[in-house]
């Protein structure tokens, strides 16, 4: 196979991944163009890349998923190369097809290994081929409301019934009483059929404590595929991830070894190339099960970066230019801890409630071990129509203890207003028991739920903090200027100082 430089990549995204692929790009040489709706001329992402162009009104099914707009767009501008990012087009085989069609490199894996892995239960035949252990369950779709009946009494409740097509943790139910059978099956096929328009549903038993932990792998196009060990991915709010973090706690050395050849295993079966996930699910015996792929680039992808020490979008952009990768297996160790938190724009308070709106003030953590990965800015409005994820905080320890501090101190530090957001909640996270001792799975929010939303003790900062904003209302009643002007008191006090006197002597 040719080797072919890429010199002009489209980014078919939005957000804090078209940032973070574009950076990589800059470093690499080649330029970059953005796509944008209407929705999105003052973004971030706009402004960052070499050039620019609108591709319609703010919904994503006339914009970021208008695959005719994006593929003649990319014509237009010259681009020879697309990154898809995560989400949108990211794990569509028809435009990964259709880039094929018009010339143009699909940073990603083929239109046929996608459409193999992004199918589950089409996964989940490949994998029992390929001696992969899946989840308990069924390999035909569901047909009709009996047989479901007696595909879950074969397995034993409870069970989840899942989406064929399904993602970001939509068209799954938990299943426990035969009783719920029916309207379970209901519930989940029209969620499939709303979110992904394929009602075609699959059972699964249903892992009591379950971990999810999944490995990062890497394949060129000679067949070359080596992993970049696990992330820990159970800290979750309704089967979506909020906290990410690796080394995971709960693996032993021998396990851990045992997942990676299972995840190569995976990844060469599905004729895999590019970077891709295979996500496992694990029992409290360290019992796993590979849960399903995901044949893009991960939102949690950077604490990989920092253990490994492999930028993995650089990486893709290589296999898509046909180099072989420039490390084996054994070249690649994982070094100190990482941990993510997702900072997005949601009342947690009210149900965590989206909570778009605009940003007033930023303040973002900076110093050792500290990456933020944002794309917003103080006077930018959060548009409504897309994802509500507004950065990711990624923090690097020497030890996982290190790690919880510097995450600590770097949610101290980040302060955003005008709207509200996870901050305050993921603070919380870093100071429940169960997490700093590592002894959590998928039920952590909700078990520790009340004290996660509880405001615990406020800290000096916070106090200072709304003591500003207490004086600032106070000062509202009078006109600034008169304050300035006033002559100061005998003793030589300003003004200013006599009514902050005044102020404190009140409260
Ligand atoms: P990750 O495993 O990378 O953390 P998530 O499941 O959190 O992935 O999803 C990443 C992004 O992609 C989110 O914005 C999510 O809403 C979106 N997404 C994931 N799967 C799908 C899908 N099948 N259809 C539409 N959007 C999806
Ligand atoms: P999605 O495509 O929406 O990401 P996944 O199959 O990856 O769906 O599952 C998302 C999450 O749902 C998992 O991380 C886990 O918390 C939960 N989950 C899925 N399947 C099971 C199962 N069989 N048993 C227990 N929990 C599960
Ligand atoms: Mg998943």
């Amino acid at each position: 196979m040719e080797q072919k430089p890429i010199k002009k990549v489209l980014v078919a995204n939005r957000g804090e991944i078209a940032i973070r692929v574009m950076r990589s790009c800059r470093e690499m040489g080649i330029e970059t163009v953005a796509v944008f709706s209407d929705a999105d001329r003052t973004a971030m992402h706009v402004r960052y890349a070499n050039e620019a162009y609108n591709i319609g009104p703010a919904p994503s099914s006339e914009s970021y998923l208008n695959i005719d707009k994006i593929i003649d767009t990319a014509k237009k501008s010259g681009s020879d190369a697309i990154h898809p990012g995560y989400g949108f087009l990211s794990e569509n085989s028809t435009f990964s097809r259709r880039c094929r069609k018009a010339g143009i490199k699909f940073i990603g894996p083929s239109p046929e290994s996608i459409e193999m892995m992004g199918d589950k239960i089409s996964a989940r035949k490949k994998m029992i081929a390929a001696g992969v252990p899946v989840v308990p369950g069924t390999t035909e779709k569901l047909t009709s409301e009996a047989k479901a009946i007696k595909c879950i009494k074969e397995i034993g409740l409870p069970v989840m019934i899942k989406a064929s097509s399904g993602g970001g943790g939509k068209g799954m139910r938990l299943v426990k009483l035969e009783s719920e059978i029916g309207s379970s099956l209901r519930a989940a096929r029209s969620e499939a059929k709303t979110s992904f328009g394929d009602d075609s549903l699959y059972i699964e038993k249903y892992i009591d404590s379950p971990h999810h932990i999944e490995f990062q792998i890497l394949a060129d196009q000679y067949g070359n595929t080596v992993h970049l060990f696990e992330r820990e991915c159970s800290v979750q709010r309704r089967h979506q991830k909020v906290v990410e973090e690796t080394p995971s706690p709960l693996l032993t050395p021998e396990v851990r070894t045992a997942m990676g050849e299972c995840a190569v295993a995976a990844a060469k079966a599905a004729n895999y190339e590019g970077a891709g996930t295979i996500e496992f699910i694990m029992d409290e015996q360290l019992n796993y099960y590979f849960l399903e792929m995901n044949t893009r680039l991960q939102v949690e992808h950077p604490i990989t970066e920092r253990v490994v020490g492999v930028d993995l979008v650089k990486e893709q952009i290589r296999i898509a230019e046909g180099a072989k990768l420039p490390f084996k297996q054994k070249d690649l160790k994982q070094s100190g801890h990482s941990i993510e938190c997702r900072i997005i724009a949601e009342d947690t308070k009210n149900n965590f409630m989206p909570n778009p709106g605009t940003i007033t003030h930023i303040t973002e953590p900076y110093g050792f071990g500290i990456r933020c990965d944002s794309y917003v800015y103080e006077g930018y409005t959060i548009p409504i129509y897309y994802d509500s994820l507004i950065s990711k905080l990624i923090v690097w320890g020497r030890t996982r203890d290190e790690a919880i501090d510097r995450m600590r101190r770097a949610l101290f530090e980040y302060k955003i207003t005008g709207i509200k957001t996870t901050i305050r909640f993921l603070e919380r996270i870093m100071d429940t028991p169960d997490f700093k001792n590592g002894t959590y799975n998928t039920h952590f929010i909700e078990k520790n739920s009340e004290f996660l939303l509880s405001d615990g003790i406020c800290d000096r900062s916070c106090e200072d903090m709304a003591m500003i904003a207490t004086f600032a209302q106070y000062l509202s009643q009078f006109e600034i200027s008169k304050i300035t002007n006033a002559a100061p008191s005998e003793k030589g006090e300003s003004n200013w100082k006599r009514q902050l006197r005044k102020f404190t002597a009140r409260i």
